[in-house]
C-alpha cells in the first residue's frame, strides 16, 4: 500500500512537521517500509498524482497522513457511563461507575462492550491504546483477544480492588494476584502480538498493601507495564493517606515498588514538590487527563510544572470521567488548562500537542517502533481530508487542531491494513 499526502510527522525533538510525502506500507509486516518526502521523490508530478488509497480519489497534497493518536488512559466499560455528572469522584466511582463496571461479571456481555469501545476509538482515529477493563479476570481476557483479534497496538488490565468499596467491586488479594500471572503467562504465549497486559492496581484506596507489593513483583518479573490513578482529587489524597501512611501519595505507590519507567499514573493533580521530584527520579509517567479533569471538578494539573521538573507525560482521554474520545479535543483541554493556569506563561504549541497525541504517548508507553512515520514504525495511520483551508493558515496544525473534525477522517489504518474507511 502507497499512502500520499502531507506527511504530519514527528520529529526527534518533541514537535511535528508538515511536509510532503510518500509512505510505502507492507501490509504483511504492518509496517511502514519507506518514506520518501516531496524532496527525495524523482518527480514531483508523478510522484502526488495518484493518491492511494486510490479510491479515495482528489488530489494528493488535499490529503494528510498522519500516525494514530494514542490514548494513555481509557477505561473500556466506562464509554457506557460517560456524562454521568455532579458527583466528586469518591462517589461517582461507587454510585455511578461501579455498577456499570459489574455488568462485566458477565464475559459474553463485555465482550460485545469491549468491542463497541474499539469501534468507537478507532472511528475517531485512536489506534493504539492503554486501558482499563474491570475486576473480572474473564472480562479482561476477552478484552485482551478483542484487541489481539484486531491486531491493535494495546495494553489492557484488570483493575483490581481487595478493600474499602462494596464487596461485589472487590476480590481476594490472592485471586487477583493469581490472576494477574495467568494474565501475563496467557499473552506471553501470543506470538508476535502487539497486545499487551498492565498490571492494574485500580488507586490507593481500594488496594491493600499485599496486593499492591505483589504485583510490583509480578511487573519486575515480566517487565509489565503497570497503571494506576494517582491525587486525583483532595477527598482521595486525603483517605489514601489514611489507609496508607505515608509522607505522601506518591510515596505510597514508591514503598510498594510500583514507581518504575514503565509505571503509567493517571491525573497527578495535587502533587507537592518532594512527589514530582519522586516521578521524575523514578522515571514514571503521569497520564494527563484534563477533559476528565474538568468533567468531575477534580482541580487542574499542573502540566508545565510537571513537564519543568522533569516528569515524564502522557496525555489521555480517561473515558469516562473524560466524554471525548477524540485525542485532538483532549488535547485542545490540555491548552485550555495549561492557559487557565498559566495566564502568562509558556503554552504548548500545537506542532508539540500533535507530537503528544502521537509519539510523546507512544514513547512514555514503552512503544518504540509506534506513532511515528519511520521506515520500519508499525503502520498505525490516519488519511484525512480536512475541510478547512489549512495550509494558507497562519498557523496551519494550529488549524487543525483547534477546528478538528471527525468527519475528516477518511481512513484508519492498523497495522498496514484498513481498519476504517469513511466516505
Ligand atoms: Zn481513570
Amino acid at each position: 500500500m502507497i499512502l500520499e499526502g502531507t506527511l504530519i510527522r514527528p520529529n526527534t525533538s518533541g514537535r511535528v512537521e508538515l511536509i510532503a510525502g510518500q509512505l510505502t506500507i507492507d501490509p504483511q509486516a504492518g509496517r511502514i517500509v519507506q518514506v520518501r518526502t516531496i524532496d527525495d521523490a524523482p518527480t514531483a508530478a508523478d510522484s502526488y498524482s495518484s493518491p492511494q488509497p486510490p479510491d479515495l480519489g482528489g488530489h494528493a497534497t488535499e490529503w494528510l497522513v498522519a500516525p494514530g493518536f494514542i490514548d494513555a488512559h481509557v477505561h473500556l466499560p466506562q464509554f457506557d457511563a460517560i456524562g454521568a455528572g455532579g458527583l466528586p469522584l469518591l462517589d461517582w466511582l461507587d454510585r455511578a461507575i461501579l455498577p456499570v463496571e459489574a455488568r462485566w461479571n458477565d464475559s459474553d456481555y463485555a465482550r460485545d462492550r469491549v468491542r463497541a469501545a474499539i469501534g468507537r476509538m478507532l472511528d475517531h482515529g485512536t489506534t493504539a491504546f492503554a486501558a482499563y477493563a474491570t475486576i473480572h479476570h474473564d472480562a479482561t481476557r476477552a478484552a485482551l483477544e478483542e484487541a489481539h483479534a484486531l491486531g491493535l497496538r494495546a495494553a489492557i488490565g484488570q483493575p483490581m480492588m481487595d478493600q474499602h468499596h462494596a464487596r461485589d467491586s472487590i476480590r481476594s488479594t490472592d485471586a487477583l494476584l493469581e490472576e494477574a500471572c495467568a494474565l501475563l503467562e496467557e499473552n506471553a504465549s501470543r506470538h508476535g502480538g502487539r497486545v499487551e497486559v498492565a498490571l492494574t492496581p485500580r488507586y490507593a484506596v481500594g488496594c491493600s498493601a499485599r496486593l499492591m507489593t505483589g504485583l510490583a513483583e509480578l511487573a519486575r518479573d515480566h517487565g509489565a507495564l503497570i497503571q494506576t490513578h494517582l491525587s486525583e482529587t483532595r477527598d482521595e489524597v486525603e483517605l489514601a493517606l489514611k489507609i496508607h501512611p505515608a509522607s505522601n501519595y506518591t510515596a505510597i505507590y514508591d514503598q510498594y515498588g510500583l514507581l518504575t519507567p514503565r509505571t503509567v499514573l493517571g491525573h497527578g493533580v495535587w502533587l507537592d514538590d518532594n512527589e514530582r521530584q519522586l516521578l521524575a527520579q523514578r522515571g514514571a509517567v503521569v497520564a494527563h487527563c484534563p477533559v476528565a479533569n474538568a468533567f468531575l471538578r477534580s482541580g487542574a494539573m499542573d502540566w508545565n510544572l510537571l513537564d519543568q521538573c522533569g516528569v515524564r507525560l502522557a496525555i489521555g482521554s480517561d473515558i469516562g470521567a473524560g466524554s471525548q474520545p477524540a485525542m485532538p479535543r483532549v488535547g485542545q483541554a490540555l491548552l485550555r488548562t495549561v492557559g487557565d493556569l498559566h495566564p502568562e506563561g509558556p503554552i504548548p504549541d500545537p506542532a508539540e500537542v500533535w507530537w503528544r497525541l502521537t509519539r510523546g504517548n507512544a514513547l512514555a508507553l514503552g512503544w518504540e517502533n509506534v506513532g511515528h512515520l519511520e521506515p520500519g514504525a508499525e503502520a498505525d495511520l490516519l488519511v484525512l481530508r480536512p475541510d478547512v483551508a489549512w495550509s494558507n493558515a497562519p498557523d496551519p496544525l494550529g488549524m487543525l487542531l483547534h477546528s478538528w473534525d471527525d468527519r475528516w477522517l477518511k481512513a484508519v489504518i492498523v497495522a498496514g491494513r484498513v481498519a476504517r474507511r469513511f466516505p
